[in-house]
C-alpha cells in the first residue's frame, strides 16, 4: 500500500511538473527524475533508487549531502537576523570575508554577490570603472577564449565563448571579445603539446595589440576550462597570461567557480599555477550550493582607486540578495567542513586516484582524450581515433541514460552548437571513497563498451 501511495504521489508531481515548472537547460524534460534526498555523495529519487552524484550536482556539492551542521548554522542565523542589506555590515559577512581572504595568497576585499554570473558582472563592471577612476579611459574590452562558460546574464553570456549558449540571445553586451582556447587535443594553432611556443597564449597579446590595448580592460579565465569540456592548458599558460597582462596595464580576472574551494586540488585553481589574479570569482564551493552565494574578490590596490572623491568614484551597484547573512553563515560552515575534515588534500588524493583508475578506459577506441584536473576529469569521446570527430550528441545521451540507470549520474559537456557535446565528465564531492570511484568507473565501462559495439 505505501508503493501505491508513492506511485499515486510521484503522478501528482509528475503531471504538476508538466504543467507548471519550466526546466533548465534540458529540452521540456518531460520525464525528470524527482529527487527526494542526497546523503554523502548519493542521492535518492521518490521511488528510493539511489544515484551516485558524480557531478556534485552542477559541480558544486563539494562536502557532499546531508551535512546536519550546515543546516544547523542556516537555521540559527535565520533565527537571529535573516536580512539586512550590505551597505552596513553583520558578523557574518564581516567573518566570511576574512575566512576567504586565507584561502589567497595576497590580500582581497570582498564583494557578495548571489551566483557565479553575478560575480562575473561584478568583475566586469569594477574592471571598466578601475580603468576610468584610474586615468586610463577607454579601457572597455574583456576578452575570454572559445569554449569557455562564464555565465547566463547578458554580460557574463558575452564573455561565454560557447555558441550554443547565445544562439538567439544575442546580442550580448559590447566588447567582449573570444580567442582559441588552449586546447592542446585539438590544438586551434595546429601545433603538438611540449612542442609548441604557446601560441594559444600569445593570441591573447595579439588580440589586446590589434584590438588596441588603450581599449582593453580585462581578460577573464577559468584555470582550466570546466564545462566548456575539461580542457587543461599547457604548462606556462598562465604564466604567460599573467605577464601578458602585466605589460598592457591589463587585468587578470580567474573565474573560480567551479576551481575554487580545493576542486582543483589547491584551495584555488589559480594556485596550481603560481599567479596572482587582479580579481577572483568564487561561488559553488563557496556554501558547496546549500545557499545561494558568490563572492568577487578584488586586490586591495584595485579597491584603492574606487575611494576617491567625486560622488560616482564608488561602486554604485547593489544586489539585494547579496551576502545574505544566512547563506554568508553556510558558507563559513561549509569552509569550516573543509578544514576539519581536511578536504582539500582529500579532492586532492582522490583526484589521483580517479586519474589513475580512468586510464583503463584507453581500451575503448571511443575514448580519445582523458583529461584530469584536481577532483575533476573529462573523456572525450570520439567515433574514432584517427579522425577525432566528435562522438554523436545521441550516443553521448544514450551513454548518460545508461549510467543513470546503473545508478550514476555523470555529465555531458563541451558546446553543441559545432557538435561537441561529447566530453564526458565527473567532479564527485570530496568525500567520495575509493570504492564509489570504482564504482564510477565499473558503470562507465559497461557503458562504453555499448558505445563500442
Ligand atoms: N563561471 C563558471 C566557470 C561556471 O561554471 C558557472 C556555472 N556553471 C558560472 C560562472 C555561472 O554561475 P551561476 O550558474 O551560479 O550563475
Amino acid at each position: 500500500e505505501k508503493t501505491s501511495h508513492v506511485q499515486e504521489e510521484k503522478q501528482e508531481l509528475l503531471e504538476k511538473d508538466r504543467q507548471y515548472l519550466w526546466h533548465h537547460i534540458s529540452p521540456h524534460n518531460e520525464n525528470p527524475i524527482i529527487f527526494e534526498k542526497g546523503q554523502g555523495s548519493r542521492v535518492t529519487d521518490i521511488d528510493g533508487n539511489e544515484y551516485l552524484d558524480a557531478m556534485s550536482g552542477l559541480w558544486c556539492v563539494n562536502v557532499g549531502h546531508g551535512r546536519e551542521t550546515i543546516a544547523e548554522a542556516a537555521m540559527m542565523q535565520m533565527k537571529k537576523l535573516g536580512y539586512v542589506p550590505l551597505s552596513n555590515s553583520h558578523a557574518p559577512a564581516v567573518n566570511l570575508a576574512e575566512a576567504l581572504n586565507d584561502w589567497l595568497v595576497e590580500d582581497y576585499r570582498f564583494f557578495f554577490s548571489n551566483s557565479g554570473s553575478d560575480a562575473n558582472e561584478v568583475a566586469f563592471k569594477m574592471a571598466r570603472q578601475y580603468h576610468q577612476q584610474k586615468g586610463t579611459y577607454g579601457k572597455y574590452k574583456i576578452l575570454s577564449r572559445y569554449r569557455a562558460y562564464h555565465g547566463n546574464s547578458m554580460g557574463a553570456m558575452g564573455a561565454t565563448g560557447q555558441a550554443s549558449r547565445k544562439l538567439k540571445y544575442e546580442p550580448a553586451g559590447e566588447g567582449f571579445k573570444h580567442v582559441p582556447p588552449p586546447y592542446c587535443y585539438r590544438c586551434p594553432f595546429g601545433k603538438e603539446p611540449n612542442s609548441c611556443s604557446l601560441e594559444c597564449a600569445s593570441a591573447i597579446e595579439n588580440m589586446i595589440e590589434w584590438e588596441g590595448e588603450a581599449s582593453v580592460a580585462a581578460v577573464i579565465v577559468e584555470p582550466v576550462i570546466t564545462g566548456g569540456g575539461m580542457i587543461v592548458p599547457p604548462d606556462g599558460y598562465l604564466q604567460e597570461l599573467r605577464a601578458i597582462c602585466d605589460r598592457h596595464d591589463v587585468l587578470l580576472i580567474v573565474d573560480e567557480v567551479i576551481c575554487g574551494f580545493g576542486r582543483s586540488g589547491e584551495p584555488f585553481g589559480h594556485r596550481n599555477f603560481d599567479v596572482i589574479p587582479d580579481i577572483v570569482t568564487m561561488a559553488k564551493g563557496i556554501t558547496s550550493a546549500y545557499a545561494p552565494l558568490s563572492a568577487t574578490a578584488v586586490r586591495q590596490e584595485i579597491y584603492e582607486v574606487f575611494k576617491q572623491k567625486e560622488a560616482t568614484s564608488h561602486f554604485r551597484h547593489v544586489n539585494t540578495f547579496g551576502g545574505n547573512p544566512v547563506s554568508c553563515a553556510v558558507a563559513l560552515e561549509n569552509l569550516a567542513i573543509i578544514e576539519e575534515e581536511k578536504l582539500v588534500e582529500e579532492a586532492s588524493d582522490m583526484g589521483a586516484f580517479l586519474a589513475e583508475e580512468l586510464s583503463v578506459l584507453w581500451e575503448f577506441p571511443v575514448v580519445g582524450d582523458i583529461r584530469t584536473f584536481g577532483l575533476m576529469a573529462g573523456i572525450e569521446l570520439v567515433e574514432d581515433r584517427e579522425s577525432k570527430t566528435p562522438l554523436a550528441v545521441e550516443k553521448m545521451n544514450q551513454l548518460l541514460a545508461f549510467c543513470r540507470e546503473k545508478g550514476v549520474i555523470a555529465g555531458k559537456n563541451g558546446d553543441t552548437v559545432p557538435g561537441f557535446q561529447n566530453v564526458l565528465t565527473l567532479a564527485p564531492p570530496f568525500i567520495i571513497t575509493k570504492d564509489e570511484i570504482r564504482q564510477i568507473l565499473a558503470v562507465f565501462k559497461e557503458a562504453l563498451a555499448g558505445v563500442t559495439a
